[in-house]
């Protein structure tokens, strides 16, 4: 048996990037496997698919309770839509700062609301949210998005207090620069799109960018029985970003 067989998982985000490669990593692994996205049109088979805002309490509510019908309930919440922002804090008005807030903070609460009467019923519950070395790591030009990923890594360990009795688990990841579509369109949004994929190689120490499926080979970690003991941390997947001194020489 596989420490996946049998795992009930639903992966926000599930359609892109590092959602995608988690849902396929799990999925491959033997677990059930439910995508929530805005757009999950590209999803296939085995996946289940479900389309949710999740900006929108209703529309989350309602495709948890589909995917929970779909899969025979829910062991694993894989926390992970969110949407990037650039800037210092005179860039982004306030709407915007709601804006994006509203999808990756509070599309983290309202999902995990709706999942944890599900998570409660499982013997193997987790929940991992894709958080950000923006958490920690002091980055340019990222205020807004670094502020909403510290949220999340604040959430995370008051999630992990709230709920470790009642056996469900809770972490995080914080992935450094990941080649995912999101990154290909900050590239192509760029005047030197080449100089500007060197310049986030350069900046972690790897001297490259980070795979999706790395992201997802630490998501699936948490998500299942092997991290049975894990709770209240977060896993760096940043090439270095968070741990070592930038090469001098
Ligand atoms: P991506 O754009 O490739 O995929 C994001 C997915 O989330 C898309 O399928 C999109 O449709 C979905 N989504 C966006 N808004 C949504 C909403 N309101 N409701 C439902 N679904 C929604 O991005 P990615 O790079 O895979 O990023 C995924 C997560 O990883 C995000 O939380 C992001 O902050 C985090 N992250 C990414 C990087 C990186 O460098 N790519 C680094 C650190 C953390």
């Amino acid at each position: 048996m596989s420490d996946f067989e049998g795992l009930r998982a639903l992966v926000t985000g599930g359609a892109s990037g590092i959602g995608r490669a988690t849902a396929e990593l799990l999925a491959a692994r033997g677990a059930q496997v439910a995508v929530l996205d805005l757009d999950p049109s590209t999803v296939d088979e085995p996946l289940l698919a479900y389309r949710a805002d999740v900006t929108d309490d209703t529309s989350v509510r309602q495709a948890v309770a589909a995917a929970a019908a779909g899969l025979g309930g829910l062991d694993v919440l894989v926390n992970n839509a969110g949407i990037g922002a650039r800037g210092t804090v005179e860039d982004n008005p306030d709407d915007e700062w709601h804006r994006v807030f509203d999808v990756n903070v509070l599309g983290m609460v309202r999902t995990a609301r709706a999942c944890l009467p599900h998570l409660r019923a499982s013997a193997h519950a987790a929940i991992v949210n894709t958080c950000s070395v923006a958490a920690t790591a002091g980055l340019p030009q990222r205020a807004l998005y670094s502020a909403t990923k510290g949220a999340v890594y604040s959430l995370t360990l008051a999630m992990a207090a709230d709920h470790v009795r009642e056996g469900i688990r809770v972490n995080c990841v914080n992935p450094g620069t990941v080649d995912t579509p999101w990154v290909g369109r900050l590239l192509d949004a760029a005047d030197d799109p080449a100089a500007e994929r060197a310049a986030l190689e350069a900046r972690q120490p790897t001297g490259r960018l980070v795979d999706a499926a790395e992201v997802a080979g630490a998501i699936a970690y948490l998500a299942s029985p092997l991290s049975g003991a894990t709770t209240g941390t977060a896993l760096a997947v940043d090439g270095g970003m968070q741990g070592l001194r930038p090469r001098t020489v």
